[in-house]
C-alpha cells in the first residue's frame, strides 16, 4: 500500500495550490483527481484575485506569468439610473485586485505539479476511510483498485465531491441560500467595454462586464433558472447586454462571436465545522458563494493558506495547535465573505416585483456612490479582508 503525508482529493485550484505549497516545505502529498488535466485547465470560472491570493501564489512559486499577464485594477464601476460611478478601491483601501483567469491559474499550477508524480489524473470511485484516526483513501486508477495511507486528508474536491459527503450529516451543520436566478455568461475575443469591471443594476436585471485580458471579455446577464441556452443566440445576448447598460456604455460595447456560453445557478452555502478528525474540507467542498463579489476562488486560496500553515507547523515542530484552529480560522473569513457576497448580490439583482424593495436598492446605490464611508466599506470587502492569523511559514 502506497503512503504519503497528505492525501489531497481534487486538483482544482485548492488541491493543486496546497500540494505545491506543501512541496516547498518538503511535505509529501498525493493529489487524486477524477478529471483529466486538459478538462481541469479548460474550465472557465473565476477571474479576479485579491492581493493576498496573488501573494500566496507567488509564495507557491507560480506567480511569474500571473504578474506578467494579469491586469491590475484599482477600481470598479457601478452603473445604475443610466449613469455610472467609480469606486476607487486603491484610493479607499490602498489595495488593488488582479484580473487573471482561473483557467490560466490552473494551467500554471498543473505545470508546476507536472514535474512531480504527485497528481493522479482520472481516478474514480474515491472513498475515504477512518478519517478520525488512521486515514486511508481507496480509488480506482488505470483499471486497478488502490489504497493510499496518509497522516491527513484534504478534501479539495468542490461542492459535488466525495469528501464532505463522507462526513455523516449529523456531525455537521449546513447553511444554505439558493437564489431565484442564475447568470448567463459569454466569453468573446473582443476588447473589454471598460478598463475596469462594470457592475450594472437595471430594471431588466443585473449585468456584469468583466474581462480576462485586454482582448478577451467575459460578460454576464442575470437570467431565470429555467433559461434555455439554445434560446440565446449571440445576437440576443449582445442586444440584452446593451439594453441593461447606461447609454454611454451601450454605444461603445463591441460584440463578437462567443467562444463559450453557459448558465450558472447562484447559491450561498457553508458547512460547519471544516475539520473532522484528520479530514480538512477546503474551498468549494466547504462553502459556495454567488460570484457577484468574486470571492469563491479567493476564499479557497485563504483556506489553503490556513491549512498550509497548520500542516507546516505540525511537520516542522510537532505542534497541532494551528491545525486544531483550522476550522475556526477559516470560517471567520468564510462568513464575512458570505455576508458580503449575499449583500452585493441582493443589492444588484432584481427578482421580485416589490417596488418598495427596488426603491430601497436605488437609494442604497446612490448612498454608496456619494458616501465615502459606504464606498470604503464596499471597497474593503471587495479587495478582501486581511488575515488575523500568523504570517506565511
Ligand atoms: C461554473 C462556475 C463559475 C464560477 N465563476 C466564478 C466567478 O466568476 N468568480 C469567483 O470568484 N468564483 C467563481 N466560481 C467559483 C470558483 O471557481 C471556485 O470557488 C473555485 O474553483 C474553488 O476551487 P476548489 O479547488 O475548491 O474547487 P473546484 O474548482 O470545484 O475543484 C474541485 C476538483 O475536485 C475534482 N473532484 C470532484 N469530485 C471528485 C472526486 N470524487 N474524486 C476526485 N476528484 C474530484 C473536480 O474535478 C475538480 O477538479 C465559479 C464556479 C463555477 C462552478
Amino acid at each position: 500500500m502506497r503512503s504519503t503525508q497528505v492525501a489531497i482529493i481534487g486538483a482544482g485550484p485548492s488541491g493543486l495550490l496546497l500540494s505545491q505549497l506543501l512541496s516547498r516545505q518538503g511535505i509529501d502529498s498525493v493529489v487524486l483527481e477524477s478529471q483529466s488535466p486538459e478538462h481541469v485547465q479548460a474550465r472557465i470560472r473565476a477571474g479576479l484575485l485579491e492581493w493576498t491570493t496573488v501573494q500566496l501564489l507567488e509564495a507557491a512559486g507560480v506567480g511569474a506569468r500571473m504578474l506578467r499577464e494579469g491586469l491590475v485594477h484599482d477600481g470598479i464601476d457601478l452603473a445604475f439610473a443610466n449613469g455610472h460611478h467609480r469606486i476607487d478601491l486603491k484610493g479607499l483601501t490602498g489595495r488593488s485586485v488582479l484580473v487573471y483567469g482561473q483557467n490560466e491559474l490552473q494551467r500554471d499550477l498543473v505545470q508546476a505539479r507536472a514535474a512531480s508524480a504527485a497528481v493522479l489524473w482520472q481516478v474514480s470511485e474515491v472513498m475515504l476511510h477512518d478519517c478520525a484516526s488512521t486515514p486511508r483513501v481507496s480509488y480506482t486508477h488505470a483499471g486497478s483498485r488502490h489504497e493510499l495511507r496518509c497522516d491527513f486528508l484534504a478534501g479539495c474536491d468542490g461542492y459535488h465531491g466525495v469528501s464532505r459527503a463522507s462526513v455523516p450529516r449529523a456531525q455537521r451543520a449546513q447553511y444554505e441560500r439558493v437564489y431565484p436566478f442564475g447568470w448567463l455568461g459569454l466569453l468573446a475575443d473582443v476588447p473589454p467595454l471598460h478598463e475596469e469591471l462594470v457592475y450594472a443594476h437595471h430594471q431588466r436585471g443585473f449585468a456584469l462586464c468583466s474581462m480576462r485580458s485586454r482582448s478577451r471579455s467575459r460578460y454576464y446577464l442575470q437570467c431565470s433558472l429555467e433559461e434555455d441556452l439554445a434560446q440565446w443566440p449571440d445576437s440576443r445576448f449582445w442586444d440584452e447586454l446593451r439594453a441593461r447598460l447606461p447609454d454611454c456604455y451601450a454605444a461603445r460595447l463591441l460584440s463578437g462571436p462567443s467562444l463559450e456560453k453557459s448558465i450558472v445557478p447562484l447559491r450561498s452555502f457553508v458547512t460547519e465545522p471544516m475539520q473532522f478528525g484528520r479530514l480538512f474540507l477546503v474551498g468549494d467542498a466547504a462553502h459556495i458563494v454567488p460570484p457577484t463579489g468574486a470571492k469563491g476562488l479567493n476564499l479557497a486560496a485563504a483556506d489553503v493558506r490556513v491549512l498550509w500553515q497548520g500542516l507546516t507547523e505540525f511537520y516542522r515542530g510537532g505542534s497541532a495547535t494551528l491545525l486544531g484552529e483550522y476550522s475556526a480560522r477559516a470560517l471567520g473569513r468564510v462568513w464575512k465573505a458570505t455576508r458580503f457576497s449575499w449583500w452585493f448580490t441582493t443589492l444588484l439583482h432584481r427578482w421580485c416585483a416589490d417596488p418598495f424593495a427596488e426603491r430601497l436598492k436605488e437609494a442604497e446605490l446612490e448612498y454608496l456612490a456619494h458616501s465615502a464611508a459606504a464606498s470604503r466599506s464596499l471597497a474593503e470587502n471587495y479587495v478582501g479582508l486581511g488575515f488575523d492569523q500568523p504570517e506565511a511559514p
